[in-house]
């Protein structure tokens, strides 16, 4: 059976031409800055996203994990939402790691931290009390928000109070580039407000292992140490650079099919007694990209026990994966990326279909 994995898109597979690549890549021990395919990798990627510099690393939690060591210490804090990738799935590594204190703020609907909530967070400098605030991090796409893109508007008056209160600004930029193809914008619009972005090279974009971190030549050489001393040294990793590269070339043009892919998905859904999709509508603000969340409501179709788990073992007894979220047993997330053809997509309409009407 032809399986259709929509459980994420860090499920692809590296292209023949990408392995062809990354077996001829030039390498050299990258802990003594010698490989010259991460060198080209990070030089490229700091281009791209508008920065001095940049650091290829591991994956992206890791990533975030340098980047918040880098930028805050022991007792200091750091602002982000409730429905954050850091916050929900890293593990607490800033805190196991790092002491560094959380401070979690609700995000709204489209991703959002509402700007005077963020106003009122922070904490007064001078008062022994309280933990000084150092950081605001923001996540875009927005994951657990519907993979929202956060408009360049929105990033740019954070960064103003940022700015205004002597605070730093970080992105979790796990899938930047969704962001900007979903909202057709320049990618710099949206790296350009924060002081430090981390991209992924393993999902939309279909490498297998990687995310660069970007930001001042100052921030990466202590960035640099961070990742030394949560053992991510790695040597001759061009050859996983390389994968990186050729993604960069080949895999950016064509994530808009990523997302005209999920919008007839989401919108086939909506459709489907029983199951609903808020994706099936344009947001209003930002714009949806290649995750679609939806949920199941087994009552409304006289089937009070049929909820988004019993709906996941269904579609995979028939060939299409996807993710059910634990938390709650409604809702469930499909994920379009390279491996997903539109033909997939009404394979996985018809199959959603036969399960909701039990046939
Ligand atoms: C996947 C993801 C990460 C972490 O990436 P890994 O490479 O899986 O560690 C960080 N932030 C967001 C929003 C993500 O979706």
């Amino acid at each position: 059976m032809n399986i259709i994995d929509l459980r994420s898109d860090t499920v692809t597979q590296p292209t023949k031409a990408m392995r062809d690549v990354m077996a001829i890549a030039p390498v050299g021990d990258d802990v003594y800055g010698e490989d010259p395919t991460v060198r080209r990798l990070e030089e490229r990627m700091a281009e791209i996203l508008g920065k001095e510099a940049g650091l290829f690393i591991a994956s992206g939690t890791m990533g975030n994990l340098v980047a918040l060591l880098a930028h805050a210490g022991r007792g200091e804090e750091i602002i982000l939402g409730d429905c954050s990738h850091n916050f929900l799935y890293e593990g607490g590594g800033s805190s196991a790691l790092g002491g560094i204190h959380p401070h979690i703020l609700p995000n709204q609907d489209d991703g959002t931290l509402d700007l005077e909530r963020i106003r009122l967070a922070l904490r007064n400098p001078d008062d022994s009390h309280a933990p000084r605030t150092r950081v605001i991090v923001l996540e875009n796409t927005h994951n657990r928000c519907g993979g929202i893109a956060l408009t360049a508007d929105y990033c740019n008056q954070v960064a103003a109070l940022a700015e205004e209160r002597g605070l730093i600004l970080h992105l979790d930029g796990a899938r930047l580039f969704n962001a900007a193809v979903g909202l057709g914008c320049p990618v710099t619009d949206l790296s350009e407000p924060f002081d430090s972005v981390t991209v992924c090279l393993s999902k939309g974009l279909g490498a297998p292992v990687g995310s660069v971190l970007c930001g001042s030549r100052d921030f990466i050489r202590e960035a640099h140490r961070m990742r030394k001393l949560v053992g991510g040294g790695m040597r001759q990793v061009g050859i996983l650079a390389a994968g990186g590269l050729y993604a960069l070339d080949h895999h950016l043009d064509r994530l808009v099919e990523d997302h005209e892919n999920a919008a007839v998905l989401a919108r086939g859904i909506d459709e489907i007694d029983g199951l609903s999709c808020p994706q099936a509508q344009p947001p209003a603000t930002g714009a949806w990209t290649n995750l679609v969340y939806f949920a199941v409501d087994g009552a409304a179709i006289g089937r009070p026990q049929f909820n988004a788990i019993e709906l996941s073992k269904q579609l995979k007894s028939r060939g299409v994966l996807a993710h059910a979220l634990a938390s709650d047993g409604k809702e469930i997330r499909m994920v379009t990326h390279l491996d997903v053809s539109s033909s997939d997509i009404e394979t996985a309409l018809t199959k959603l279909r036969s399960c909701l009407s039990g046939t």
